[in-house]
């Protein structure tokens, strides 16, 4: 019985073996005379028998190496199988790409050189966030798809997820005459159907993942209702002359042409002339029409394409094989902010005592660098921003600013305005003394002068004016609580804590040494240095530069500014004082009340007896 069911399929797949050939020998025929202009069957017909060969290489698996290769491709390709490749005809190029319209105008004018005295024609393009793609046409019917991929070639797509792509004609009349032509272009999902993609893939899914999710979905598992959600836009022709691939060589305002005749969407193109000498005009018109695009197009855009339209240029500059093209280039705005959460609030105390918070949310990251915890300035914003654990937070982050909260997207929730209240009462003591915090100027300031965590802001910043580095606000820290140092003046003194400091964890002697040789340099520091370490309450370093500058210029003969000071304080009747400019005379009011306190003369004494020159 076995042998008997053997010999019958055996016979079986003999028979078919035979009509198989016949029917690939058959195809092979009828192709070449279509090709040559003259069909000897019908369009329909050639399609029926084409599917035959494709069912019976699906049956027998024996079978299928007997079909050409080529045929195969079309005919198996229904599973997407990342392993099968295509190489392209040329290398899929990438555009360098700038952050800044100058920077990109600049890479074209390097590249330009040479025909430095020319006007160029210049083409602007949207530029597409979305997954590039190859079609390839055999005398001008569409035979592959393929992805990118590494450039030289890319993953074959099933020729049937056509279907769901918008903008890819199976037949194009202009290709006909070339035995193979490749059109490059990106596939896309349009804002507005991206709505209805959302909804399908119920989770968070980007706009441009979307794209390439889309076409990578099992036929089965593709659903009917998001048939022809995706579109293509075509942006480049190579088509193979004789035996060399080149790029079609034609304009690119003729090509836009070419191929919105061949059924194509190509992306709108603006055409300017570009004088080299006169980057900033091309800069403010390429700027405008980026802001003009934003609101025209339908798909996501990160920036814009700049092209150069001649193709006699184009050709001279000779970077078919090169990673990036030399003809092309593009400007991308770099995406800086992102959504987070916000985890928790803390309290942070300052050197003048004013409370300021910090938002610690879920890591993120902005233009490269990671971020998780964002300041907020002041009292006043953490009210007006009306924050609460767990809100939504969008983060921005631009021009290599700190990072700040832009905008707070708060759900309606029941008992929020309790929990706000509930948080400004727990807010308005220090947590790190008890007092009670006071509100100046609808700012919050903790008063207490020996608030622990004040006079640590108070030292770190001291350090800092003093360019004494190697002090972190950590050292800083674990000095204070083991009661090395109490204040400002104790750093002048680690000589004497030598060996209790050498205990400590983590600090050795080297360390010790830059400490000890960065506080000895720093009594050399000028008097603006040491006027900015004292944090004086309504002085800044910008009134201090002023002050000093004010100061030198007032005497021919360069008397030392604590000098000038004092004899304008003392005689605050003399010529002197008449002559303060009115934006110093506060400052200088204030500076006289700090000398005259008592913790302004406690400072200056205690720094005079460590020999600082400035103060002597
Ligand atoms: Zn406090």
């Amino acid at each position: 019985m076995i042998a008997d069911k053997n010999l019958t399929e055996w016979k079986l797949e003999e028979k078919m073996r035979f009509q198989l050939d016949k029917l690939i020998s058959d195809i092979v025929f009828w192709a070449r005379s279509y090709y040559s202009g003259h069909p000897v069957v019908s369009d329909q017909y050639y399609d029926s028998r084409l599917a035959l060969v494709r069912e019976l290489a699906m049956e027998f698996s024996s079978l299928r190496d007997r079909v050409p290769a080529d045929m195969l491709q079309i005919i198996f390709s229904k599973r997407w199988d990342s392993k099968s490749k295509g190489k392209h005809l040329l290398r899929v190029q990438s555009l360098s790409s700038f952050a800044s319209v100058l920077e990109a105008l600049n890479f074209l004018k390097s590249k330009l050189r040479l025909f430095s005295n020319c006007l160029f024609g210049i083409v602007v393009q949207p530029k597409i966030d979305g997954l590039t793609l190859v079609a390839r046409f055999r005398y001008g019917k569409l035979v592959r798809l393929t992805t990118r991929g590494d450039g030289w070639k890319g993953e074959i797509i099933p020729l049937k997820r056509r279907d769901r792509i918008n903008g890819i004609p199976s037949f194009v009349k202009t290709f006909k005459k070339y035995f193979m032509s490749e059109v490059r272009g990106e596939v896309y999902v349009s804002f507005e159907d991206f709505e209805r993609v959302k909804k399908f893939f119920k989770k968070n899914v980007s706009l441009r993942n979307s794209a390439a999710g889309l076409l990578r979905r099992e036929e089965t598992r593709y659903p009917q209702e998001l048939k022809n959600i995706l579109s293509f836009i075509a942006y480049d022709v190579v088509i193979l002359y004789s035996s060399k691939a080149l790029p079609l060589l034609i304009s690119q305002t003729a090509l836009a042409e070419i191929l919105k005749k061949s059924l194509f969407e190509f992306p709108v193109q603006n055409f300017f002339v570009l004088d080299l000498f006169k980057l900033y005009l091309a800069e403010k018109f390429i700027l405008d029409l980026y802001s003009n695009l934003l609101n025209e197009v339908d798909f996501q855009m990160d920036g814009v394409v700049i092209k150069l339209n001649s193709s006699f240029l184009r050709a001279r500059l000779n970077d078919l094989d090169s990673e990036k093209p030399k003809w092309a280039t593009a400007f991308k705005k770099e995406s800086d902010s992102a959504i987070s959460r916000l985890l928790s609030i803390e309290q942070t105390v300052g050197r003048t005592g004013k409370i300021s918070y910090l938002a610690k949310i879920v890591p993120i990251f902005i233009l490269g660098s990671r971020i998780k915890s964002v300041s907020i300035s002041s009292y006043s914003r953490l009210i007006q921003l009306s924050l609460l654990v767990g809100d939504k937070l969008k983060i921005v982050k631009s021009g290599g600013v700190i990072p700040f909260i832009s905008q707070v997207f708060r759900e309606r929730e029941e008992g929020r305005y309790k929990k706000l209240v509930a948080q400004h009462n727990f807010f308005s003591t220090c947590l790190f003394c008890g007092w009670r915090l006071q509100v100046k100027m609808r700012e919050q300031y903790c008063v207490n002068r020996n608030c622990k965590e004040r006079v640590i802001s108070e030292i770190s910043h001291f350090l800092s004016s003093l360019k004494i580095r190697y002090f972190r606000k950590r050292t800083v820290r674990t000095l204070f609580d083991l009661g090395i140092i109490g204040n400002r003046f104790d750093i002048f003194g680690l000589e004497d804590q030598k060996e209790r400091i050498l205990n400590i964890p983590g600090m050795g002697k080297k360390k010790f040494d830059i400490l000890f040789s960065e506080v000895e340099r720093s009594k050399s520091k000028s008097l603006s240095y040491w006027l900015k370490s004292f944090s004086i309450p309504g002085l800044g370093e910008k009134k201090i530069n002023e002050l000093i500058k004010w100061s030198s210029k007032l005497q021919k003969k360069p008397l030392r500014f604590l000098d000038q000071l004092k004899k304008i304080i003392d005689h605050s009747g003399s010529r002197d004082i008449e002559n303060i400019p009115l934006s110093l005379s506060k400052s200088l009011i204030v500076l006289k009340h700090f000398f005259n306190s008592q913790e302004g003369q406690l400072l200056i004494s205690s720094l005079k007896k460590q020999g600082i020159n400035a103060l002597n």
